[in-house]
């Protein structure tokens, strides 16, 4: 059985604390993701020229985040690593002429480990980290997650982990209805469109295509992690549109399933 690939927008650091739709929406996915052997997720919060696995047996929970609750650095994110997945990860995007470096050291970013508090809360489930390249484009990492699509099979759940909007200079500001403004409701409203309509090509030219895309995501990590659940799906898969709403006036939590 194919299990499904999913990409969450993983919100502000101290979504693990705090209540909220998004909070509850995430707590309430361990339902519908019942069961995976293990977790590969691709984080906007670690940045390198290549890509980048982490091989540690025991990653650490590196609090990679500034002025937040002291609660927040406190938490840890126990789920154990899982080297011989990750040397497969590795070997699967090597053959692929993908250029890929493995880290024995690197722990989990607050991007991995933020909404599988949530999701996962008792950490049972190893996890495999992969980076994010922004200096490549979304084609690259759709590359990587068809690349990764076989590993469906095995029981790994293939997941992005970033956000749908990203401006942390427009944090806050909300359109006259009090809702998001409308720059970044449309850019949201395309994004769940294309999804929904399978327009694969043309969310990975989202930079070109999508309105206000550069004012969304004034640089492009938080939204490419999107991009390897994208590719793992493939053409065959059934899209949804799992949470749809915003935080702290800009910030889309959206998040989408394929199944
Ligand atoms: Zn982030």
């Amino acid at each position: 059985m194919k299990i499904p690939t999913l990409f969450v927008s993983h919100g502000a650091p101290s979504l693990a604390l705090e209540g909220g739709p998004s909070r509850d929406f995430l707590v309430s996915l361990a339902g519908r993701l019942a069961g995976p052997r293990a977790i590969v997720c691709v984080s906007a919060h670690w940045e390198t020229p290549v890509a980048m696995v982490g091989l540690a047996a025991h990653p650490e929970t590196i609090h990679d985040f500034y002025g937040f609750q002291q609660e927040l650095y406190r938490m840890r994110y126990p789920a154990a690593g899982d080297p011989a997945l990750g040397a497969r990860v590795m070997h699967l995007l090597g053959d692929a002429g993908i250029e890929v470096t493995g880290d024995d050291k690197r722990g989990f970013d607050h991007g991995v480990w933020s909404p599988l508090t949530l999701i996962y809360p008792k950490a049972e489930i190893p996890v495999v980290e992969i980076s994010v390249q922004p200096g490549l484009n979304a084609a690259h990492h759709l590359r990587i997650g068809q690349v990764l699509a076989p590993l469906r099979d095995e029981g790994v759940l293939i997941m992005g982990s970033g956000s749908t909007t990203h401006n942390l200079r427009e944090i806050g500001r909300t359109g006259p209805d009090g809702g998001p403004p409308e720059y970044y409701a449309s850019f949201e409203k395309w994004v769940c469109d294309a999804i929904m309509e399978r327009r694969v090509a043309d969310l990975a030219d989202f930079e070109r295509l999508a309105p206000h895309a550069r004012r969304n995501h004034p640089s492009p990590e938080h939204f490419l992690p999107l991009f390897a659940p994208l590719g793992a799906a493939g053409e065959s898969s059934k899209p949804t549109i799992l949470n749809r709403h915003f935080e702290l006036g800009t910030l889309s939590m959206a998040a989408f399933l394929w199944e």
